[in-house]
Protein backbone atom coordinates (compact mmCIF):
# COMPACT_ATOMS: atom_id res chain seq x y z
CA UNK A 1 0.00 0.00 0.00
CA UNK A 2 1.00 3.54 -0.82
CA UNK A 3 2.58 5.73 1.81
CA UNK A 4 0.07 8.39 1.72
CA UNK A 5 -2.43 6.01 1.53
CA UNK A 6 -1.59 4.30 4.15
CA UNK A 7 -1.32 7.80 6.30
CA UNK A 8 -4.91 8.80 5.49
CA UNK A 9 -6.01 5.65 6.04
CA UNK A 10 -4.48 5.34 9.53
CA UNK A 11 -5.71 8.82 10.12
CA UNK A 12 -9.47 8.69 9.65
CA UNK A 13 -9.58 5.36 11.64
CA UNK A 14 -7.50 7.35 14.54
CA UNK A 15 -10.42 9.98 14.10
CA UNK A 16 -13.02 7.54 14.14
CA UNK A 17 -11.74 5.79 17.30
CA UNK A 18 -10.95 9.28 18.57
CA UNK A 19 -14.99 10.50 18.04
CA UNK A 20 -15.97 7.04 19.26
CA UNK A 21 -14.42 7.21 22.94
CA UNK A 22 -15.83 10.56 22.94
CA UNK A 23 -19.17 9.32 22.06
CA UNK A 24 -19.27 11.38 19.35
CA UNK A 25 -22.73 10.92 17.15
CA UNK A 26 -21.25 12.98 14.32
CA UNK A 27 -18.92 9.80 13.73
CA UNK A 28 -21.70 8.34 11.93
CA UNK A 29 -21.49 11.11 9.05
CA UNK A 30 -18.75 8.65 8.10
CA UNK A 31 -20.57 6.14 6.81
CA UNK A 32 -21.32 5.34 3.60
CA UNK A 33 -25.22 5.42 2.09
CA UNK A 34 -24.43 1.47 1.83
CA UNK A 35 -23.45 1.35 5.36
CA UNK A 36 -23.39 -2.08 7.02
CA UNK A 37 -22.13 -3.21 10.07
CA UNK A 38 -21.68 -5.93 13.33
CA UNK A 39 -22.55 -4.89 16.67
CA UNK A 40 -20.89 -5.42 19.80
CA UNK A 41 -22.57 -8.44 20.53
CA UNK A 42 -21.92 -9.66 16.81
CA UNK A 43 -25.00 -11.67 15.93
CA UNK A 44 -26.93 -9.60 13.54
CA UNK A 45 -25.98 -7.52 10.34
CA UNK A 46 -27.43 -4.24 10.16
CA UNK A 47 -27.78 -3.50 6.73
CA UNK A 48 -29.48 0.69 7.01
CA UNK A 49 -27.29 3.36 7.65
CA UNK A 50 -29.88 5.44 10.19
CA UNK A 51 -30.43 2.47 12.19
CA UNK A 52 -27.03 1.75 12.66
CA UNK A 53 -27.13 5.80 13.77
CA UNK A 54 -29.46 4.82 16.39
CA UNK A 55 -27.75 1.97 18.04
CA UNK A 56 -24.73 4.22 18.09
CA UNK A 57 -26.68 6.69 20.32
CA UNK A 58 -28.31 4.43 22.47
CA UNK A 59 -24.73 2.55 22.35
CA UNK A 60 -23.30 5.52 23.81
CA UNK A 61 -26.35 6.48 26.19
CA UNK A 62 -25.51 3.49 28.28
CA UNK A 63 -21.58 4.72 29.12
CA UNK A 64 -21.45 7.46 31.34
CA UNK A 65 -18.57 9.16 30.05
CA UNK A 66 -15.53 8.92 27.57
CA UNK A 67 -14.73 5.24 26.66
CA UNK A 68 -11.11 4.50 27.13
CA UNK A 69 -9.48 2.75 24.30
CA UNK A 70 -5.67 1.06 24.64
CA UNK A 71 -4.98 -0.06 21.22
CA UNK A 72 -2.97 -3.13 20.75
CA UNK A 73 -2.42 -3.97 17.30
CA UNK A 74 -3.26 -2.36 13.46
CA UNK A 75 -3.03 -4.00 10.58
CA UNK A 76 -4.36 -2.43 7.26
CA UNK A 77 -4.90 -4.67 4.04
CA UNK A 78 -5.77 -3.45 0.17
CA UNK A 79 -8.67 -5.16 -1.56
CA UNK A 80 -8.46 -3.09 -4.50
CA UNK A 81 -7.80 0.48 -5.56
CA UNK A 82 -10.52 2.20 -3.94
CA UNK A 83 -10.96 -0.44 -0.62
CA UNK A 84 -8.60 -0.93 2.41
CA UNK A 85 -9.32 -2.99 5.37
CA UNK A 86 -8.52 -2.09 9.14
CA UNK A 87 -8.25 -4.31 11.41
CA UNK A 88 -7.45 -3.60 15.35
CA UNK A 89 -7.38 -5.22 18.17
CA UNK A 90 -7.36 -2.84 21.65
CA UNK A 91 -8.51 -2.97 25.31
CA UNK A 92 -11.67 -1.16 25.58
CA UNK A 93 -12.23 0.32 28.79
CA UNK A 94 -16.04 0.78 29.70
CA UNK A 95 -17.04 3.61 32.24
CA UNK A 96 -18.69 1.80 33.62
CA UNK A 97 -19.21 -0.35 37.72
CA UNK A 98 -18.15 -3.70 37.00
CA UNK A 99 -15.29 -5.12 37.32
CA UNK A 100 -15.11 -7.91 34.74
CA UNK A 101 -16.52 -5.84 31.97
CA UNK A 102 -14.85 -3.17 32.55
CA UNK A 103 -12.31 -3.67 30.49
CA UNK A 104 -12.87 -5.77 27.33
CA UNK A 105 -10.15 -7.12 24.23
CA UNK A 106 -12.12 -5.99 21.29
CA UNK A 107 -11.36 -6.58 17.45
CA UNK A 108 -12.68 -3.80 15.13
CA UNK A 109 -13.07 -4.13 11.35
CA UNK A 110 -13.84 -0.53 9.57
CA UNK A 111 -13.95 -0.98 5.30
CA UNK A 112 -13.07 2.28 3.82
CA UNK A 113 -14.16 3.02 0.50
CA UNK A 114 -13.34 5.63 -1.81
CA UNK A 115 -16.61 7.44 -2.69
CA UNK A 116 -16.08 10.42 -4.64
CA UNK A 117 -13.34 13.00 -3.21
CA UNK A 118 -14.03 10.92 -0.02
CA UNK A 119 -12.93 7.56 2.02
CA UNK A 120 -16.54 6.18 3.44
CA UNK A 121 -16.94 3.25 6.36
CA UNK A 122 -19.19 0.98 4.28
CA UNK A 123 -18.19 -1.74 7.21
CA UNK A 124 -17.85 -1.80 10.75
CA UNK A 125 -17.47 -5.00 11.97
CA UNK A 126 -16.63 -5.07 15.84
CA UNK A 127 -16.23 -8.11 18.24
CA UNK A 128 -16.46 -7.86 21.57
CA UNK A 129 -16.25 -11.49 23.33
CA UNK A 130 -19.88 -10.59 24.38
CA UNK A 131 -21.95 -13.87 24.61
CA UNK A 132 -25.85 -12.25 25.49
CA UNK A 133 -27.45 -9.29 23.61
CA UNK A 134 -30.52 -8.47 25.35
CA UNK A 135 -33.15 -6.46 23.98
CA UNK A 136 -32.25 -3.10 22.96
CA UNK A 137 -28.74 -3.74 24.05
CA UNK A 138 -25.90 -3.09 22.05
CA UNK A 139 -23.53 -3.78 25.07
CA UNK A 140 -24.94 -6.66 26.35
CA UNK A 141 -24.21 -4.66 29.79
CA UNK A 142 -27.35 -6.22 31.61
CA UNK A 143 -26.89 -9.61 31.04
CA UNK A 144 -23.25 -9.51 31.68
CA UNK A 145 -24.04 -8.13 34.46
CA UNK A 146 -26.27 -11.15 35.59
CA UNK A 147 -23.44 -13.29 34.64
CA UNK A 148 -21.30 -11.27 36.56
CA UNK A 149 -23.51 -11.49 39.82
CA UNK A 150 -24.14 -15.10 39.03
CA UNK A 151 -20.47 -16.13 39.09
CA UNK A 152 -20.51 -14.06 42.40
CA UNK A 153 -22.61 -16.26 44.29
CA UNK A 154 -21.00 -19.05 42.86
CA UNK A 155 -17.73 -17.72 44.46
CA UNK A 156 -19.79 -16.72 47.54
CA UNK A 157 -21.15 -20.21 47.66
CA UNK A 158 -17.77 -22.05 47.31
CA UNK A 159 -16.18 -19.58 49.81
CA UNK A 160 -19.04 -20.83 52.30
CA UNK A 161 -18.59 -24.30 51.91
CA UNK A 162 -15.03 -23.90 52.30
CA UNK A 163 -15.34 -22.30 55.38
CA UNK A 164 -17.77 -25.13 56.69
CA UNK A 165 -15.55 -27.81 55.54
CA UNK A 166 -12.82 -26.13 57.43
CA UNK A 167 -15.03 -25.58 60.67
CA UNK A 168 -15.77 -29.61 60.37
CA UNK A 169 -12.22 -29.91 59.80
CA UNK A 170 -11.47 -28.34 62.66
CA UNK A 171 -14.11 -29.84 65.22
CA UNK A 172 -12.75 -32.58 64.22
CA UNK A 173 -9.21 -32.11 64.91
CA UNK A 174 -10.70 -30.98 68.31
CA UNK A 175 -13.04 -33.92 69.11
CA UNK A 176 -11.56 -37.37 70.38
CA UNK A 177 -12.94 -40.10 67.86
CA UNK A 178 -13.60 -42.76 70.38
CA UNK A 179 -16.26 -40.39 72.91
CA UNK A 180 -16.78 -36.99 70.77
CA UNK A 181 -15.59 -35.11 73.45
CA UNK A 182 -12.79 -32.76 73.35
CA UNK A 183 -9.88 -34.24 73.20
CA UNK A 184 -6.72 -33.38 74.79
CA UNK A 185 -5.94 -30.76 72.42
CA UNK A 186 -8.79 -29.02 72.64
CA UNK A 187 -8.39 -29.16 76.25
CA UNK A 188 -4.37 -27.79 75.48
CA UNK A 189 -5.61 -24.74 73.66
CA UNK A 190 -8.33 -23.57 75.82
CA UNK A 191 -6.93 -24.22 79.47
CA UNK A 192 -4.23 -21.88 78.32
CA UNK A 193 -6.78 -19.39 77.47
CA UNK A 194 -8.65 -20.41 80.51
CA UNK A 195 -5.43 -19.57 81.92
CA UNK A 196 -4.21 -15.96 81.05
CA UNK A 197 -8.26 -15.22 81.30
CA UNK A 198 -8.51 -15.93 85.11
CA UNK A 199 -4.89 -14.05 85.41
CA UNK A 200 -6.01 -11.01 83.83
CA UNK A 201 -9.10 -10.95 85.98
CA UNK A 202 -7.45 -12.48 89.11
CA UNK A 203 -10.31 -15.46 89.35
CA UNK A 204 -9.59 -18.83 89.85
CA UNK A 205 -9.37 -21.55 87.87
CA UNK A 206 -10.11 -25.23 88.73
CA UNK A 207 -8.98 -28.63 87.28
CA UNK A 208 -10.67 -31.70 88.19
CA UNK A 209 -8.57 -35.15 86.86
CA UNK A 210 -10.07 -38.26 86.76
CA UNK A 211 -8.82 -42.25 86.26
CA UNK A 212 -10.70 -45.26 85.95
CA UNK A 213 -10.33 -47.77 88.77
CA UNK A 214 -8.52 -50.64 87.68
CA UNK A 215 -9.61 -50.41 84.19
CA UNK A 216 -6.80 -53.31 83.13
CA UNK A 217 -8.82 -55.31 85.17
CA UNK A 218 -12.32 -54.18 83.09
CA UNK A 219 -10.62 -54.76 79.71
CA UNK A 220 -9.14 -57.97 80.47
CA UNK A 221 -12.50 -59.61 82.14
CA UNK A 222 -15.04 -57.76 79.85
CA UNK A 223 -12.85 -57.37 76.89
CA UNK A 224 -11.16 -54.25 75.16
CA UNK A 225 -14.27 -53.50 73.03
CA UNK A 226 -16.87 -53.54 76.20
CA UNK A 227 -13.70 -51.89 77.41
CA UNK A 228 -14.48 -49.07 74.76
CA UNK A 229 -18.16 -48.73 75.29
CA UNK A 230 -17.56 -48.11 78.86
CA UNK A 231 -15.08 -44.79 78.11
CA UNK A 232 -17.78 -43.63 76.13
CA UNK A 233 -20.31 -44.19 78.80
CA UNK A 234 -18.21 -42.44 81.21
CA UNK A 235 -17.72 -39.69 78.90
CA UNK A 236 -21.23 -39.12 78.54
CA UNK A 237 -21.79 -38.81 82.28
CA UNK A 238 -19.05 -36.50 82.39
CA UNK A 239 -20.57 -34.15 80.18
CA UNK A 240 -24.21 -35.02 81.67
CA UNK A 241 -22.81 -33.95 85.25
CA UNK A 242 -21.25 -30.50 84.08
CA UNK A 243 -23.60 -27.81 84.74
CA UNK A 244 -21.55 -24.72 85.21
CA UNK A 245 -20.57 -21.91 82.31
CA UNK A 246 -17.54 -22.38 80.39
CA UNK A 247 -16.65 -25.86 81.73
CA UNK A 248 -14.86 -28.16 79.05
CA UNK A 249 -14.76 -32.05 79.28
CA UNK A 250 -11.99 -33.55 77.57
CA UNK A 251 -10.44 -36.97 77.34
CA UNK A 252 -7.17 -36.00 78.80
CA UNK A 253 -6.10 -39.72 77.02
CA UNK A 254 -6.38 -43.29 77.76
CA UNK A 255 -8.56 -43.89 80.78
CA UNK A 256 -8.52 -40.41 81.85
CA UNK A 257 -10.55 -37.27 81.80
CA UNK A 258 -10.11 -34.00 82.86
CA UNK A 259 -12.65 -31.31 83.61
CA UNK A 260 -11.74 -27.43 82.97
CA UNK A 261 -13.53 -25.10 85.77
CA UNK A 262 -13.33 -21.38 84.78
CA UNK A 263 -14.15 -19.13 87.91
CA UNK A 264 -14.44 -21.70 90.54
CA UNK A 265 -12.54 -22.15 93.75
CA UNK A 266 -11.30 -25.50 95.26
CA UNK A 267 -14.82 -25.97 97.44
CA UNK A 268 -16.77 -25.31 94.61
CA UNK A 269 -14.66 -27.61 91.68
CA UNK A 270 -15.00 -30.50 95.31
CA UNK A 271 -18.35 -30.52 94.45
CA UNK A 272 -18.60 -30.49 90.78
CA UNK A 273 -16.36 -32.87 91.17
CA UNK A 274 -18.60 -34.99 93.63
CA UNK A 275 -21.48 -34.49 90.92
CA UNK A 276 -19.49 -36.21 88.78
CA UNK A 277 -18.92 -39.09 90.87
CA UNK A 278 -22.18 -39.73 91.37
CA UNK A 279 -23.59 -39.23 87.80
CA UNK A 280 -20.86 -42.08 87.32
CA UNK A 281 -22.32 -44.03 89.84
CA UNK A 282 -25.94 -43.97 88.73
CA UNK A 283 -24.45 -45.46 85.63
CA UNK A 284 -23.83 -48.56 87.52
CA UNK A 285 -21.93 -50.27 85.37
CA UNK A 286 -20.92 -53.96 86.56
CA UNK A 287 -16.81 -54.16 87.52
CA UNK A 288 -16.09 -57.39 89.54
CA UNK A 289 -12.74 -56.01 90.28
CA UNK A 290 -13.65 -52.81 92.28
CA UNK A 291 -15.35 -52.81 96.04
CA UNK A 292 -18.59 -51.63 95.06
CA UNK A 293 -18.67 -53.66 91.91
CA UNK A 294 -19.55 -51.04 89.52
CA UNK A 295 -17.58 -48.64 87.55
CA UNK A 296 -15.92 -45.88 89.42
CA UNK A 297 -13.50 -42.98 89.19
CA UNK A 298 -10.42 -41.51 91.19
CA UNK A 299 -10.68 -37.76 91.16
CA UNK A 300 -7.86 -35.54 91.91
CA UNK A 301 -9.44 -31.19 91.99
CA UNK A 302 -6.99 -28.54 92.03
CA UNK A 303 -7.98 -24.17 91.99
CA UNK A 304 -5.36 -21.42 92.07
CA UNK A 305 -5.93 -17.87 91.33
CA UNK A 306 -3.09 -18.21 88.07
CA UNK A 307 -0.60 -15.40 88.53
CA UNK A 308 3.16 -15.47 87.47
CA UNK A 309 4.18 -17.04 90.19
CA UNK A 310 3.41 -20.43 88.47
CA UNK A 311 3.12 -22.10 85.15
CA UNK A 312 0.02 -23.58 84.04
CA UNK A 313 1.50 -27.28 83.84
CA UNK A 314 1.34 -26.63 88.49
CA UNK A 315 -1.84 -26.53 88.31
CA UNK A 316 -2.16 -29.87 86.19
CA UNK A 317 0.55 -31.45 88.60
CA UNK A 318 -1.71 -30.24 91.65
CA UNK A 319 -4.67 -31.89 90.01
CA UNK A 320 -2.44 -35.10 89.36
CA UNK A 321 -1.02 -35.51 92.14
CA UNK A 322 -4.90 -35.04 94.77
CA UNK A 323 -5.46 -37.81 92.01
CA UNK A 324 -2.69 -40.07 93.26
CA UNK A 325 -3.59 -39.29 96.68
CA UNK A 326 -7.48 -40.45 95.41
CA UNK A 327 -5.90 -43.79 94.57
CA UNK A 328 -3.84 -44.04 97.64
CA UNK A 329 -6.60 -43.67 99.66
CA UNK A 330 -8.20 -46.78 98.59
CA UNK A 331 -9.40 -45.24 94.99
CA UNK A 332 -13.52 -44.17 94.39
CA UNK A 333 -12.85 -40.95 95.72
CA UNK A 334 -12.00 -36.97 95.64
CA UNK A 335 -9.46 -35.72 96.85
CA UNK A 336 -8.57 -31.69 97.06
CA UNK A 337 -4.72 -30.33 96.22
CA UNK A 338 -3.14 -29.57 99.70
CA UNK A 339 -2.44 -26.26 99.39
CA UNK A 340 -5.18 -24.94 96.75
CA UNK A 341 -6.38 -21.92 98.38
CA UNK A 342 -10.47 -22.20 98.77
P1 LIG B 1 -5.79 -47.68 88.45
O1 LIG B 1 -6.99 -47.80 89.27
O2 LIG B 1 -4.54 -47.60 89.22
O3 LIG B 1 -5.91 -46.50 87.51
O4 LIG B 1 -5.70 -48.98 87.56
P2 LIG B 1 -5.84 -49.10 86.00
O5 LIG B 1 -5.90 -50.53 85.66
O6 LIG B 1 -6.94 -48.27 85.51
O7 LIG B 1 -4.49 -48.41 85.55
P3 LIG B 1 -3.50 -48.69 84.38
O8 LIG B 1 -2.88 -47.39 83.99
O9 LIG B 1 -2.55 -49.80 84.77
O10 LIG B 1 -4.38 -49.20 83.15
C1 LIG B 1 -5.11 -48.35 82.33
C2 LIG B 1 -5.74 -49.21 81.31
O11 LIG B 1 -6.60 -48.48 80.47
C3 LIG B 1 -4.72 -49.87 80.41
C4 LIG B 1 -5.27 -49.72 79.04
O12 LIG B 1 -5.39 -50.94 78.37
C5 LIG B 1 -6.66 -49.15 79.26
N1 LIG B 1 -7.02 -48.22 78.22
C6 LIG B 1 -6.45 -47.03 77.93
N2 LIG B 1 -7.05 -46.48 76.87
C7 LIG B 1 -8.03 -47.34 76.44
C8 LIG B 1 -8.98 -47.34 75.39
O13 LIG B 1 -9.07 -46.43 74.59
N3 LIG B 1 -9.82 -48.40 75.29
C9 LIG B 1 -9.76 -49.44 76.17
N4 LIG B 1 -10.61 -50.45 76.02
N5 LIG B 1 -8.85 -49.47 77.15
C10 LIG B 1 -8.00 -48.44 77.30
MG1 LIG C 1 -4.45 -44.22 84.12
MG1 LIG D 1 -6.89 -46.18 85.80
Amino acid sequence: MRQERQDLIRSLFDEYIEMYAARDDRLTARFSENFSGYTGGGDFLVKDRAEWAKITRQDFSQVTSRIRIEMLDLAMQDLSADVVVATAFFHIHLPIPDSILSRETARLVLIFRLEGADWKIVHSGISIPYGLVRDGEVYPIKGLRARNLELESLVVERTLALEEANMKLQALSNTDGLTGIANRRKFDNLFAQEWNRAQRTGTPLALVMLDVDLFKHYNDHYGHVAGDSCLQALAGALVKAGRRAGELVARYGGEEFVVLLPDTNGHDALEAARNMQHEVWSLALPHTETVPGIVTFSLGVASLVPSSQHSPEYLIQQADLALYRAKEAGRNCVQLATDAPD
